[in-house]
């Protein structure tokens, strides 16, 4: 339907409601709109894709079903990592996915995602929403014609599954590991080989040897795809993804089609769903974790205190190559770099110190 037919439509059933009948007319009426999100998950993954789920049954529901959206796990309609794409070219009208999936096509597009030693979940929700990091998302997206938006965040992730103790950056040599977005770029200056790979694939990946490690997010994930069948070792912390926002890509034309309060269901469906993933990671993350542990006897190994000031420095290294890549990559790397920079201060005396109180 186009915009003009729309606007007909509605009108003439704004005007049916203003003389107080059948104000069901627009809910039920022929003005309902399809929409389909294609995700970066296999379907229902618990977390990740249950929360696509949930994006699309609220704005199905907050709109009285004038704007259904339908699911599609990876590989239904489009790979998993064809998602970005499939939502550009308007094949879909949503995707859930997370930004340094597209590393290959806009590099500076992994700021929105998760930067090694970055910023944690709140801090992240407080750059993108309050500190300017929105403004600079929509600006790289624009050429693509697509919106992202926060719409999750896992927390502190874990480091990942090894077959062998990392003592030293020398245990990093040669490893084969899935690990996406710079925490890979990091993995290849120490001598490793990072791959990406949708999460679909990894345990097979692990099990015949394909990679020899991976990580993917934290033990509720890890533990749904039974990735303590295929390695010993579970190392933290996720220095590589300190709070990985999953984000909702929105094909502009389709979203300035909306009339303006589903574009508001639409942007508001994604900050509920970013709040609410976080909170059902900090739910069930320790009980998976005591699952591991107790019932499946997983080694939990904590990087050396010398490997994580290493890896901190690369880490550094490779922003800073990253932010030499381009002009926007450059303007956001400050932006990003600056907001750290400032939240650092803050959550020494805060979170820091509270936590450090509270459990020590
Ligand atoms: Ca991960």
């Amino acid at each position: 339907m186009d915009r003009r037919d729309f606007l007909k439509r509605s009108g003439a059933a704004a005007a049916v409601a203003g003389t107080g009948l059948g104000v069901s007319g627009l809910a039920h009426g022929k003005s309902t709109i399809k929409w389909k999100m294609v995700t970066t998950w296999p379907k229902n993954f618990p977390g990740l894709g249950t929360g696509a789920n949930n994006l699309a049954k609220l704005i199905t529901e907050m709109s009285g079903g004038r704007l259904k959206v339908k699911v599609y796990g990876a590989k239904e309609l489009v790979p998993a990592f064809e998602v970005f794409d499939a939502v550009s070219r308007g094949t879909a009208e949503m995707g859930h996915a997370s930004a340094y999936y597209w590393k290959g096509k806009v590099p500076e597009a992994q700021f929105f995602s998760t930067m090694p030693f970055g910023m944690t979940a709140n801090e992240m929700n407080g750059w993108i929403y309050y500190g300017g990091g929105q403004e600079l998302w929509d600006e790289v997206y624009e050429p693509f014609g697509v919106l992202g938006r926060p719409a999750g965040n896992t927390g502190v992730q874990m480091g990942g599954w090894f077959n062998k103790e990392i003592n030293s950056l020398e245990d990093l040599k040669g490893l084969k590991m899935r690990i996406p977005g710079l925490g890979g770029e990091v993995l290849k200056r120490l001598g490793g080989t990072p791959v990406n790979l949708p999460g679909g694939e990894l345990f097979t990946a692990l099990t015949s040897g394909t990679i020899d490690a991976t990580e993917w997010v934290g033990p509720y994930n890890d533990l749904a795809f039974g990735l303590y069948k295929a390695a010993k070792y579970y190392y933290y912390p996720g220095f590589h993804e300190p709070g990985t926002i999953l984000e909702a890509l929105i094909n502009r034309k389709a979203f300035e089609k909306l009339p303006k309060d589903l574009q508001s269901i639409v942007l508001n469906a994604c900050r509920v769903v970013n709040m609410d993933m976080l909170a059902e990671y900090y739910a069930r993350n320790p009980g998976a974790l005591d699952q591991l542990v107790d019932k499946h006897k997983v080694q939990l190994r904590a990087y050396p205190d010398d490997v994580l000031r290493q890896l901190r420095k690369v880490s550094a290294e490779v922003a800073e190559e990253l932010a030499g890549q381009n002009q926007a990559a450059k303007k956001i790397y400050e932006s990003y770099q600056g907001f750290l920079d400032s939240a650092r201060k803050f959550s020494r005396i805060s979170d820091l110190a509270y936590l450090k109180a509270r459990d020590e």
